[in-house]
């Protein structure tokens, strides 16, 4: 468990388990393997941590005041080799209500099965999220939907590509309708009932270019869709344009800081 965390949207991270192995395309330069590899670790093979690691948030001192809290950064919090170790992990969270768990995945299509018996209408100190960093996984949005949860979020970080149709509208048999510009057929990103998108560029040495139109459409796109589900729109985080290292571009979008949280009394 890390005391603190540079990461933007958090205040310190937890890994139960580290280990992992890539499942789409956000997945290819992922920190992680460099890190474990770093420690001497074999980052391909999922292992549990130590208890102190593991019970941290329960046993340690230094962890009683509230933080919001990333699980699982050196792993994915529903990897399948995880399984046998999440019930407790669970047990973890549910007995540390003064913190907020931000639990990412992006294997949102293991999270109704593997949620905990008494989850109900999702515990209040777990916000649920999936990546998305191109159009072809904006379905993990649909899949995120299904699942009851207090905080719904969508981390499009590294974003890869638009998630948004990038054109107007056509006509198609006398009906306008909107779609992608190009031959691609698969639908855009929906933001009905998700609370907070999280977007950024890709940093590191072998860091992919993200183009300012695919984060500004994002931002149109949270300002014009109404949220159903707390009658306010999406909270926007703009984390960083990405590049050698995570501060290369900066932060700002078209000249402001975008660090909205979403709403559920937690400061931010
Ligand atoms: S799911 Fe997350 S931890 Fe696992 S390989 Fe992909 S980016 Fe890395």
């Amino acid at each position: 468990m890390a005391e603190s965390s540079i990461i933007e949207w958090t205040d310190a991270t937890w890994n139960p388990w580290r280990g992992c192995d890539r499942v789409s395309p956000g997945c290819a330069h992922c920190y992680m393997f460099r890190d474990q590899r770093r420690y001497g670790k074999d980052p391909s093979v999922v292992v549990r941590a130590s208890d102190a690691t593991f019970y941290a948030p329960v046993r340690s001192a230094r962890w009683q005041e509230p933080r919001k809290v990333f699980t699982c950064s050196w792993s994915d919090w529903f990897h399948e080799d995880a399984d046998e170790w999440r019930d407790d992990a669970w047990d973890v969270i549910r007995q540390t209500p003064q913190h907020t768990y931000q639990v990412l995945t992006k294997r949102p299509e293991r999270m109704l099965d593997h949620l905990p018996a008494d989850w109900g209408d999702g515990y209040p100190n777990v916000w649920l999220g999936v990546t998305i960093e191109n159009r072809r996984f904006v379905g993990r949005a649909d899949v995120l939907r299904a699942v009851p949860a207090a905080v719904r979020f969508i981390s499009a970080e590294p974003l890869l590509g638009p998630l948004v149709y990038d054109d107007g509208w056509f006509d198609e048999g006398g009906v306008e309708t909107r779609r992608w510009a190009d031959d691609y057929a698969g639908p855009e990103l929906d933001l009905r009932q998700i609370d907070w998108l999280i977007v950024g560029g890709e940093s590191g040495p072998r860091h992919r270019p993200i183009d300012p139109e695919w984060a500004r459409d994002l931002l149109t796109h949270v300002e014009c869709v109404s949220n159903d589900r707390t009658a306010g729109r999406t909270a926007f985080l703009f984390k960083q344009w990405g590049g050698p290292r995570p501060t290369s571009g900066g932060r700002l979008l078209d000249g402001r800081t975008w660090d909205e949280m979403p709403a559920t009394g937690v400061s931010a």
